[in-house]
């Protein structure tokens, strides 16, 4: 399989360079070149298959002389150690609960697979790679925890000083190892601004080995596919129309669940939940593509004004905003309706929602409402409520449990660096700590 990018037709790379470039030289995202179907055949047997196996499936499908099998097959059976329930709570709604990782969030199944994957290409290598990540809060802390003691890598995460959950905080901190934390005396822009001058530093270049490791790797997309198999084999025995909800922020979950589609997975409509930053939704229903400044909501995951992914989506949909609508229906929601949400959910059904993961209920509800009373729906849960223990707590008007690998981490001794936002500091301690 090769990936070219969304504006580039003309060149492709390998899955290897693609991976562990990142970007293309346009400075465009990555795409496979063409999405092979699964046989009708492949899919039907899914539903007797583990999550394991069908991953497995899927991922051979993608890529077949990217990867060998074997490789493929330990990658996935190393990055998936933790439970993936979907569980059923109405008639026509049950949850796809994908924060059983360890730090509890759907991001655990990108970095794990991502990190595996970079130490699989660079195995071969006679000198570390390094990984450079800015973060404002949940990506850094999958990729910690992803990349922790993955041999032959070293990852560098920028994160600004007091401006992350202190749960966040702990989570990424109090690893060590292979994982050095900066703590800049800055806001986010000024670490992803430090980040990207590295990048393209010549003097680094020439002595170090340099990747990212943000949302936009084509690598986190490839095991997002993966869940959408699993969860609807586990439903397919119904018989019924499957539809997929998706609290969305850069839509790269929601890219995952496309490109799932591409490759034959039977589903009816896949339901973008944003939160009050609503330019998908705007877009869908006025054909305006109009990027905004983020706004500050409680699914701070989903805070996002200018969707990195959908260039990848209107790439797959040959920007045909008709076909996009056939298969998306999107819809913002404002903070009040996430809150009644959660304490409706759990006051009709004792289900407990996060934040993010009632955005996502939400847009079901509403969209299986005007929908034909066969359809059945898969909520996904992006992140375990006991991460917005605040929030969930008054919305209910009780106590949560607070998962004891969260709560472990916050007395744990944390061991940032402090930096500076000048360049010169961060390129000083670079070439030192290399
Ligand atoms: C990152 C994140 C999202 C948004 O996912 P995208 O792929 O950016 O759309 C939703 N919920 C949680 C909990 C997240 O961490």
């Amino acid at each position: 399989m090769r990936f070219n990018t969304t504006k580039d037709k003309t060149q492709s790379v390998s899955f290897e360079q693609a991976v562990l470039k990142g970007l293309g030289a346009d400075g465009e995202l990555f795409m496979p070149v063409d999405i092979p179907p699964l046989p009708l055949d492949a899919i039907a047997a899914m539903k007797t298959m583990s999550l394991a196996d069908i991953s497995l499936s899927a991922a051979k499908n993608l890529l077949t002389d990217s990867v060998p099998h074997t490789v493929l097959e330990d990658i996935i059976n190393d990055s998936f150690t933790f439970d993936v329930p979907v569980v059923s709570v109405t008639e026509r709604i049950s949850i796809l609960e994908l924060f059983h990782g360890p730090t509890l969030s759907f991001k655990d199944f990108a970095a794990r697979f991502m990190s595996r994957l970079m130490a699989y290409f660079v195995r071969q290598a006679d000198r570390k790679l390094t990984v450079l990540v800015a973060t404002s809060g949940d990506t850094g802390s999958a990729v910690a925890q992803g990349f922790y003691r993955v041999p032959g890598i070293e990852v560098i995460i920028l994160y600004p000083s007091r401006k992350i959950s202190p749960l966040q905080e702990a989570q990424m901190t109090t690893l060590g190892d292979n994982i050095t934390l900066l703590e800049v005396d800055g806001a986010f822009d000024d670490c992803q601004k430090l980040v990207k001058q590295a990048f393209v530093d010549p003097d680094l270049a020439g002595k170090l080995w340099l990747t990212s490791a943000n949302s936009i790797n084509i690598a986190r997309l490839v095991p997002q596919s993966f869940y959408y198999f699993y969860a609807w084999s586990r439903l397919a025995p119904k018989g019924k129309p499957v539809v997929f909800s998706v609290p969305s922020g850069n839509f790269g979950n929601l890219t995952g669940g496309l490109l799932a589609k591409k490759m034959g997975l039977p589903v009816k409509k896949f339901i973008a939940a944003a939160n009050a930053n609503d330019v998908i939704p705007r877009y869908l229903q006025t054909g305006e593509f109009r990027p905004q400044p983020s706004k500050k909501t409680l699914s701070n995951a989903m805070d996002v004004g200018n969707p990195s992914n959908w260039t990848r989506i209107m790439d797959l949909y040959q920007h045909n905003l008709e076909s996009i609508k056939d298969d998306i229906y999107s819809q913002s929601y404002r903070d009040a309706d996430t809150v009644a949400t959660i304490k409706q959910v759990f006051e009709k059904y004792g289900y407990i929602l996060d934040p993010h993961s009632a955005v996502g209920w939400r847009g079901l509800e509403d969209y299986l409402k005007q929908s034909a009373g066969d359809t059945i729906g898969i909520s996904v849960a992006t992140a375990h409520p006991g991460k917005f223990p605040d929030i969930v707590e008054n919305a209910i008007g009780r106590k949560i449990t607070i998962p004891e690998r969260l709560s472990a981490c916050l007395n744990r001794e944390k061991c940032p660096a402090k930096l500076s936002q000048k360049y010169d500091d961060f390129k000083a301690f670079l070439l030192h700590h290399l």
